[in-house]
């Protein structure tokens, strides 16, 4: 007697190739899903609701881990969780299909046995094209950079909400995509902001428009080497109808368009500080102007808004950075077809996410100012750059980043710097090699103890400052190291800025 004919790769190939959305034949399909975080949920949760046949496996056992769980249990899928769970293949059949969690690195074991299996591993993004409705689906605008993704996919979804057009921002944001696909009210367009991480294993989606916001070094531990990181950047661009958007200023995004596949037809689109050429968008004294999404381009320009729609973006700071985003996020709206006013209106409305150049508190005039979001040098020399004098806070978890061309670059604006955390001598060497004449003042948890190690950074940074000065946390490192996440360092910021300042200091945004 023989058993069931096992599914030759072909044939398994075959079968994943037609699942092109959401009504076609995903019932009996064996997924492993890798990862129970917020992405894996969605995933598992609409693979079972399809038929699928879904073992969810993950090495961590926290209480949300435990609680989606039990929640997926209940829907049918198989979790294990807790170490081992996620060793290699699960034992038994080969499943059809491995789809991972964006964070699980290249040379997790699970992943890499499901590569010497011949089983193909997608990510939750490839997942949720795929589970678009075969008719009618909403376009996806999409983006990434490796720094400002979320401040302009947050921009976009403002303008097109001016627009009067139902959107939602998903993917790296926080939003699975596919819970922006399948979502009961069905949105008229989804701006998609998509992680290094994400892009490496997507390979189906067609966006309307796409954009690549800069490239620097980052995350090359994950990706292997910088070339990797930023062939991955670029397959944001791979398939795109209308426009590809990118950077005048950093011409490796203009390379990364350049080495794109895209439909036919498609135009690229760059975005500059500078005035625009034809097929730009760009900046003319204080207006932004688009010459790109207007029919007679060779002799006008549209009048998308002014530099002060731009300034709620930066707390009251007018970061060119920011202006850079609303750029970036005006030629995605205008590419979809969105109106001038739109732009304008959706940048009024936008209101940047916490620990964004975000001012806590001014007294004695001082500024000062939380960027505990600056979490690399990328960003850290943006967000300087938005200051005329500076106490710059700095230091953490540096990742393999090096600090040189940061402090060569902006040392004509620090009026000192506070350094703490465990990379803080990388930045202090850069800062002895650059700017020798700035006093440069090291906080160690040993001298402060952890619960005053803020209030020690603070009262440093203050003695730092004159008046007209800004004192910026912009750390250009991760936060791990000390604290919880970069949010937890931008609260602990804050709270000893008020301590300090007591309650005679003002504060925006309260
Ligand atoms: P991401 O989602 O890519 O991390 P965010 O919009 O959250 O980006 O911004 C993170 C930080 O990066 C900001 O706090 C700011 O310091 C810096 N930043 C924002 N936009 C840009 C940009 N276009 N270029 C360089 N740095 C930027």
């Amino acid at each position: 007697m023989t058993g069931p004919r096992r599914e030759s790769s072909r044939e398994r190939q075959g079968r994943l190739d037609g699942l092109t959305h959401g009504a076609a034949a995903w019932d009996g399909l064996k997924v492993v899903v890798a990862g129970v975080g917020v992405s894996g949920f969605a995933a598992a949760d609409a693979l079972v609701e399809r038929g699928a046949d879904v073992l969810v496996v993950d090495e961590r056992e926290t209480t949300p881990a435990r609680e989606r769980a039990t929640v997926l249990e209940m829907l049918g899928a198989t979790v294990r969780l807790g170490p081992g769970a996620a060793d290699g293949l699960p034992g038994g059949a080969v499943p059809d299909l491995v789809v991972t969690s964006p964070g699980w690195r290249p040379d997790a074991p699970l992943l890499v046995a499901a590569g010497t299996s011949g089983v193909p591993v997608w990510d939750e993004v490839e997942l949720a094209w795929r589970m678009r409705p075969e008719s009618g689906a909403a376009p996806w605008l999409t983006l990434t950079g490796t720094n400002g993704k979320t401040t302009t996919v947050r921009m976009l979804t403002s303008i097109l909400t001016a627009a009067g057009r139902r959107a939602v921002a998903a993917g790296n944001v926080g939003t699975p995509v596919l819970e922006a696909v399948l979502h009961p009210r069905p949105y008229d367009v989804i701006a998609v902001e998509l992680s290094s991480f994400q892009l490496h294993r997507t390979r189906s989606p067609r966006p309307l428009a796409s954009a690549c916001l800069n490239v620097a070094e980052d995350h090359v531990d994950w990706h292997g080497s910088s070339a990797a990181y930023a062939a991955d950047k670029g397959r944001v661009y791979e398939n795109t109808a209308v426009a590809c958007v990118y950077n005048v200023a950093d011409p490796a995004t203009e390379r990364l368009v350049r080495d794109a596949d895209v439909v036919e037809g498609c135009r690229a689109v760059g975005f500059t500080l500078g005035v625009p050429s034809i097929g730009m968008l760009g900046v003319v004294e204080d207006v932004l102007c688009d010459r790109a999404f207007v029919p007679e381009r060779a002799t006008s320009a549209a009048e998308l808004g002014s530099l002060d729609d731009v300034r709620s973006a930066g707390g009251g700071t007018l970061a060119a950075h920011n202006v850079a985003n609303a750029l970036a996020a005006a030629a995605l709206a205008r590419a979809y077809g969105v109106p001038p006013f739109a732009v304008r209106e959706g940048l009024r409305a936008f209101r940047p996410d916490g620990h964004r150049i975000a001012t806590v508190a001014r007294a004695d005039d001082v500024t000062w100012v939380d960027d505990s979001k600056a979490t690399n040098p990328h960003a850290a020399a943006a967000s300087l750059a938005a200051f005329e004098h500076v106490v710059w806070i700095a230091g953490g978890l540096a990742k393999g980043a090096t600090f040189d061309d940061l402090v060569r670059g902006q040392a004509s604006r620090l009026r000192g710097a506070v350094l703490l955390g465990r990379d803080a001598g990388l930045i202090a060497d850069a800062l002895a090699r650059h700017a020798p004449e700035v006093p440069t003042v090291r906080v160690d948890v040993a001298d402060t103890g952890p619960v005053q190690l803020m209030d020690a950074v603070v009262d440093r940074a203050g003695r730092l400052a004159r008046p007209g000065d800004t004192v910026l946390l912009a750390p250009a490192c991760a936060s791990m190291d000390q604290f919880d996440s970069y949010a937890h360092r931008g609260n602990e910021f804050a709270a000893a800025v008020r301590r300090l300042l007591g309650p005679g200091a003002s504060a925006d945004g309260e």
